[in-house]
């Protein structure tokens, strides 16, 4: 079902992955068989100062682009109204029926997609200071499309959705109870690429339906899930997805003396503080080179190396420490930017896990292929493209056969 084979005709549905300053779109058309398929890829960029367009087909060629000028109105309800009209006319006739965001945090409510009305609205708002620099932004382009075009159906998908099911130990803070009675607690992120794994992974290995399955999702942000028979039962990010790994510029976990002492002694504030865990550490503190894996594995600087080692090392730490969550793993899938593309990174990582029967093949692993393990590993290691927005087109489907819509 989720395999992409292109096929034209069935009705059209828009996923929106909305940022501060870029919002990047697909479209998909239904197919028969319940599935859906990607045929046009694209992003405006440049939000709030000069915004740009740009449109590509499935083969990456370009269909569409345009840049507003100081003159023209250029705010997101008008740069919405531009890209539906834009669409409607790149549809060979479909009809769209829907639009599906990606939203950051669903609180412990949303558990599953929903159907976007004023009252929704109401109580994805009140989770804005949960996740202050991505939940304000999904809302904004929600708000603008509504403007735009009050009759499309809107659905959100969360990226905390796929984590509500965790037993409670995974998601509560050893904190005083009344806290964690409020919302601070472990929400866990990147759910729409854990769950689109947890659906191609049986797809591809059907054996491995019911395993106990460790997720590393490894891109500028990175985190790593413990997926037990399709369920998500641990994971590295908590309450903010500046938990868990190093990431390109984020810390990922850290004492929370640390914060503590930086206040005391350094003076700082919570601004201060947010700009340190999320936009000057991760790969790029620790090298002083870059927040790009492939740069940092190109640099002859030591600092470079130990960037890399130090994100290696976590990603084989975390893994023990899922796989304990599970009592025992079957199998280690990478994903994402860095673990779909970066040999060198799952080479490492697999070193560090052979102590739990991991075995790299060299030559599968420099091909990026599929399945990377050595025919005599203990532990199958998979490499398997994520794709989100295909889970949200999914969803967005589903949610809109459900309502009726
Ligand atoms: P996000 O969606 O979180 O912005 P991606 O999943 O696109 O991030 O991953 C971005 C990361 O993937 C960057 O650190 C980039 O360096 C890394 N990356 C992409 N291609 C390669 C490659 N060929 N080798 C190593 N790292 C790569």
């Amino acid at each position: 079902m989720l395999s992409p084979t292109p096929s034209a005709g069935g009705d059209a549905l828009l996923v929106i992955n909305a940022g501060s300053s870029s919002l990047k779109f697909s479209v998909f058309r239904t197919r028969d068989d319940g599935g859906v398929t990607a045929v046009i890829n694209g992003q405006i960029s440049g939000i709030g100062t000069e915004p740009t367009f740009e449109a590509k087909d499935t083969h990456k060629t370009p269909i569409g682009a345009k840049t507003w000028t100081a003159g023209e109105k250029a705010d997101r309800t008008a740069l919405l109204s531009f890209l539906l009209d834009w669409i409607e006319e790149h549809l060979d006739g479909a009809r769209l029926l829907a639009a599906g965001h990606r939203v950051v945090h669903g609180g412990s409510g949303f558990a599953q997609p929903v159907l976007i009305t004023d009252a929704v609205l109401d109580e994805l708002e009140a989770l804005v200071p949960l996740a202050p620099l991505h939940q304000p932004h999904n809302l904004a382009a929600i708000r603008a499309l509504a403007e735009a075009h009050p009759e499309l159906p809107q659905i959100a998908c969360f990226d905390t959705a796929f984590h509500r099911g965790q037993p409670w130990q995974a998601q509560t803070f050893a904190l005083p109870r009344e806290m964690t009675e409020s919302g601070i607690r472990r929400y866990g992120f990147h759910g729409l690429s854990y769950e689109y794994i947890a659906r191609r992974l049986p797809e591809i290995a059907p054996e491995l339906a019911d395993a106990r399955v460790v997720v590393c999702h490894l891109g500028s942000g990175a985190s790593m899930c413990a997926i037990h028979a399709g369920k998500s039962v641990d994971s590295t990010m908590g309450f903010t997805a500046v938990d868990g790994l190093p990431m390109g510029t984020r810390t990922g976990c850290i004492d929370p003396g640390v914060l503590i002492y930086l206040m005391r002694s350094r003076g700082m504030d919570a601004d201060a503080l947010e700009k340190l865990l999320y936009n000057k550490s991760g790969l790029l503190g620790v090298s002083g080179v870059s927040n790009d894996m492939r740069v940092l594995l190109d640099s002859a600087d030591p600092h470079a190396a130990e960037a890399v080692e130090l994100f290696c090392f976590r990603v084989a730490k975390e893994a023990g420490a899922l796989a304990s969550s599970m009592g025992g793993i079957d199998a280690i899938v990478f994903t994402a930017g860095i673990g779909e593309r970066s040999a060198p990174v799952r080479a490492r990582v697999g070193e560090k896990l052979a102590w739990l029967g991991v075995s790299i093949d060299a030559e599968r692993n420099g091909a990026n292929a599929t399945r990377i393990s050595a025919d005599g590993s203990r532990l199958p290691v998979w490499v398997i493209p994520t794709d989100e927005e295909q889970m949200i087109a999914l969803h967005t489907r589903k949610v809109l056969a459900l309502a009726g819509v």
